[in-house]
């Protein structure tokens, strides 16, 4: 059956409020729409996990700091209820960018710390956006728990550290990255990548790959990154942004994995910014 598409809080509050007085728990599932099958992955976790599914479909102005990358962004709403109807989905929040920012908003949610590395050193605002959307999406929804993808890692700590700091009732779920049969990482923007640019892209996990085993087995991760962006630009990307071992939890940056890390990467396909980011655990 095909999910009940909603607008408005008011109209959203009214439908939750009646499954809460039934006693059902809640879960949300927030996407920017173009779904593929890792935002199914996410919804299949909140069936299994809340007895009603939101999923929300927003392409939210705030965590993009650059206008044109906002204005490429795929939008398939028609095509993305179509994918849902099959999962059970109860309900699609997409709203207009006024009803989540109307006219004298003005407030910010701010994570400090986990926000200023990686994603957010090159792209300024992003996680105030993310944050921000985020709580507001937690307290339109109400939901009991909410599911992210461990592809964005950095934007799960961010919520995480969030839900914990102003105590937010949602319980966060993060879940694994589906990946390709090639190995790429599933994105809303491969769709924009070109023939010969996906042909190529797998080489960026690949890579990642073949560093982090090097990392297990005793290399320091300054010389098997060296070698890994090498390897992402001769395959032909224009620029590696980032490409950094970090704490997994903390995103404190580190030399060697004596605990759990993750290698993080953002990297340049033509006018198409891949990230992906893989878990190194150390032996
Ligand atoms: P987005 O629509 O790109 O904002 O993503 C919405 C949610 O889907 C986020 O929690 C992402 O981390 C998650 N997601 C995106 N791609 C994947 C993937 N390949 N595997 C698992 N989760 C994903």
């Amino acid at each position: 059956m095909s999910p009940l598409v909603v607008r408005t809080v008011a109209d959203l509050r009214a439908v939750v409020a009646g499954w809460k007085a039934a006693g059902e728990r809640v879960g949300v599932v927030p996407t920017m729409g173009a779904l593929h099958e890792g935002h199914l992955s996410l919804v299949q976790a909140a069936k299994r996990g809340a007895d009603r599914v939101i999923v929300t479909i927003f392409v939210n102005p705030k965590q993009f700091n650059n206008p044109a990358d906002l204005e490429k962004y795929p939008r398939t709403e028609e095509t993305d209820a179509a994918l849902l109807a099959p999962f059970g989905v109860d309900l699609i929040f997409a709203p207009m960018p006024d009803e989540v920012y109307p006219q004298g908003f003005a407030s910010t949610v701010s994570v400090a710390g986990i926000s200023d590395a990686l994603c957010g050193a090159h792209r300024p605002g992003h996680f105030d956006g993310v944050a921000t959307v985020v709580t507001k999406l937690f307290l339109q929804t109400l939901a009991d728990s909410a599911y992210f993808g461990e592809k964005d890692w950095q934007q799960l700590q961010v919520v995480r550290r969030l839900v914990a700091d102003l105590n937010v009732p949602v319980t966060v779920v993060g879940c694994p990255t589906v990946r390709e049969a090639d190995g790429l990482a599933l994105s809303s923007r491969n769709q924009r990548l070109t023939g010969e640019e996906r042909a190529l892209a797998p080489a960026l996990p690949r890579a990642m790959r073949d560093a982090a085993a090097r990392i297990c087995a005793g290399q320091t991760a300054s010389v098997a990154l060296a070698a890994a962006r090498t390897a992402i630009l001769s395959a032909g990307f224009r620029e590696v942004e980032y490409l950094e071992l970090r704490g997994a939890q903390d995103l404190v940056m580190m030399d060697h994995a004596d605990r759990p890390a993750h290698i993080f990467a953002a990297a340049w396909l033509g006018d198409v910014r891949l990230i992906d980011n893989m878990d190194v655990r150390p032996a």
